[in-house]
């Protein structure tokens, strides 16, 4: 395919409003795809060159971009940043300084979308002395033989801001018709996805080996497994009955999740959103070496600080200081880091995901030898609400969240939020104290003293996984430091679109929307119900229409952008309706 081509597509799915159209322009898209081009197709798409955990990072500013413009179309450095200033987008800069080029069409070379994608790789791969002028040479190259359109993409991808607002479950339905001509075979793609998180490698075995390959997934070393989730309940009886009269319950950590995979000595860590963050915890890596009794593994645990001498877990906030790259190996010393181990999907040939929790529990807890550093998670395993309950004050007591209940019979559950694990915090039992991650599709602009940061508040979504699109639930206006607005003003910008993103669905209007791309975590009073916001959203008996909003929404935490969460991982609709059931309920009980 000619990358002009996947171009057209690209144009006709930023003007689409509804997430059928999306679907419908992808699955035209993958069908003039060859089975060569699949994979690259669908990671262009993403806006990416390969899976997140393989790391593969362009390593381009906007300013070489805005370099190789100049170059590709003859005008001065000055201008083109005159122009980006203004249009606020490297794209539409791209695609005016192409359309108006002071030069002569330097080379009649058309790229096909293989050799667009070789072009793009060879600019992530360049390092070191001399990187910076083959990055900018081969990208102004791109852009000198590229229409005004094509540029448009060639500007946005390196800086990841096609905007195309594609997600997951978008690729995947449109696979599914594309190549099955239906749409149930989304949640058989969805299950080998959520165990191998590359959706370029699903893809290209669909068309290469049809449904009979996308069946045979199984798990493999250093393909993280898309997590899993829990569900929450308010109660310690309801837990004991969801989980047929007997469950483990387990200490809730508030750290840092990660998933390791080994192989020999060859040890990787990936975070929740499946990032390679084997560099940031050395610790860990040398104590899996030494503790962890096996050749090959994938398990998975909560990383933290936590003082062995006076028992005391160190905050989520500071295990993540150590996050910042630098001076990693001087706070090892300062907070001595645990990895309490919670579940096992792989262990010397066996794959676990299918084999119940009790049973991985025995094999996580056989393969961690000394326990030093990796300690199984503390459990109980009861029938007794009471017990359930005083085990749950005790971790609050201890300084930890709350607890996780696990069902002892079920399979792992990748990529799910199902309730084989039940969470119960401190905060379910009264108001809603709790905190909820949400999505910004939108912002505002200041009024006022705020208007110099011309930053005035946002817009945000929770995500309906059922119809994978983000429904709006508060507007939040207050409570931000200067230091968050000037943050939310720049990030935003960045992905600023035109209209609506199509798996948006919204009533109210921002001054901006945005790509959803940013979570942030809120918290509120409670949760009420609302006829602006399309959160959960049903036609009454008297006819109107209503849904659930966010009452006295703030942001929680210094830092505005929550990195380790994707938009999929954002609350979800079903969550905030059961979280105003609960509340409900609550004050019933109360009166
Ligand atoms: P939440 O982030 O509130 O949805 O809670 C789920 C998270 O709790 C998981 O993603 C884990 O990072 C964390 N967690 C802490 N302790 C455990 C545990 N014992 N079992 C499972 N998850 C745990």
């Amino acid at each position: 395919m000619q990358f002009a081509e996947l171009v057209g597509y690209y144009d006709k799915l930023e003007s689409t409003s509804s997430r059928l159209g999306m679907i419908d322009i992808l699955k035209e898209a993958f069908k003039a795809a060859s089975h060569e081009e699949i994979g690259e197709i669908i990671y262009m798409t993403q806006g990416v060159l390969a899976p997140p955990f393989e790391g593969i990072e362009f390593g381009v500013a906007d300013k070489l971009v805005e370099e190789a413009i100049a170059i590709a179309t003859g005008y001065s450095k000055d201008d083109v940043e005159r122009n980006y200033k203004k249009s606020g987008d490297l794209g539409n800069t791209a695609l005016q300084l192409t359309k108006a080029s002071k030069l002569r069409r330097m080379s009649s070379r058309k790229y096909s979308v293989h050799e667009l994608y070789e072009s793009m790789y060879k600019i992530s791969q360049a390092s070191g002395e001399g990187s910076k002028n083959i990055k900018i040479k081969t990208l102004a190259d791109v852009i000198a033989s590229s229409s005004p359109t094509e540029a448009k993409y060639v500007a946005r991808y390196p800086v990841g801001q096609l905007r195309l607002g594609v997600g997951d479950a978008t690729i995947l339905e449109a696979l599914s018709v594309a190549y099955t001509g239906e749409r149930k075979e989304k949640d058989a793609l969805e299950h080998a996805y959520n165990i191998c998180s590359d959706l370029g490698l699903i893809g290209t075995t669909l068309v290469e080996k049809g449904m009979e390959g996308i069946k045979e997934f199984h798990v493999s070393i250093f393909k993280p497994i898309r997590p899993a989730l829990a569900e929450r309940m308010p109660t310690a009886e309801e837990i004991i009955e969801k989980m047929h009269g007997r469950a483990a319950v387990e200490q809730k950590y508030d750290g840092f999740r990660v998933q390791v995979h080994k192989r020999g000595k060859d040890i990787r860590l990936y975070s929740r959103r499946l990032e390679n963050i084997t560099d940031m915890f050395p610790d860990i890596v040398h104590a899996v070496q030494t503790e962890i009794h096996a050749q090959d593994a994938i398990l998975e645990g909560e990383a933290l600080g936590f003082n062995e001498s006076t028992g005391e877990f160190m905050p989520f906030q500071e295990t993540m200081q150590r996050k910042r790259k630098h001076s990693i190996e001087e706070k090892i010393g300062e907070i001595p880091l645990h990895l309490f181990a919670f579940d096992l999907m792989y262990l010397d040939g066996k794959d676990y995901l299918r084999v119940p929790y009790s049973k991985r529990r025995e094999a996580l807890e056989s393969a961690i030898k000394g326990a030093k550093t990796i300690k199984p998670s503390a459990r109980i395993v009861t029938s007794s609400p009471k017990e359930l309950e005083k085990f749950f004050e005790d971790s609050i007591e201890n300084g930890l969240e709350g607890i996780v209940a696990k069902d002892l019979d079920s399979p792992y559950i990748a990529g799910a939020r199902k309730f084989s694990w039940i969470k119960m915090k401190r905060s379910y039992m009264g108001k809603l104290s709790d905190t909820v991650d949400l999505v910004i599709v939108g912002y505002y602009l200041g009024r006022g003293m705020r208007s110099e940061f011309k930053f005035g508040g946002l817009l945000c979504t929770v995500y309906n996984e059922k119809k994978d699109i983000f429904e709006t639930v508060s507007r939040i206006g207050t409570g931000f430091t200067e230091k968050q607005m000037s943050e939310f003003r720049s990030a935003l910008n960045r992905i600023k679109v035109e209209k609506r993103p199509a798996r948006v669905e919204a009533i109210i209007e921002p001054d901006f929307w945005v790509e959803p791309r940013y979570v942030i975590t809120v918290k509120a009073d409670e949760i009420t119900k609302s006829p602006t916001h399309t959160c959960g959203r049903e036609r009454q008996p008297d006819g109107t229409e209503v849904g659930y909003a966010l009452r006295f929404p703030r942001i929680v935490g210094e830092e505005a952008i929550r990195s380790d969460k994707s938009v999929e991982d954002a609350t979800t609709t079903k969550e905030i309706i059961e979280m105003y059931q609960n509340q409900k309920r609550v004050r019933v009980e109360e009166k």
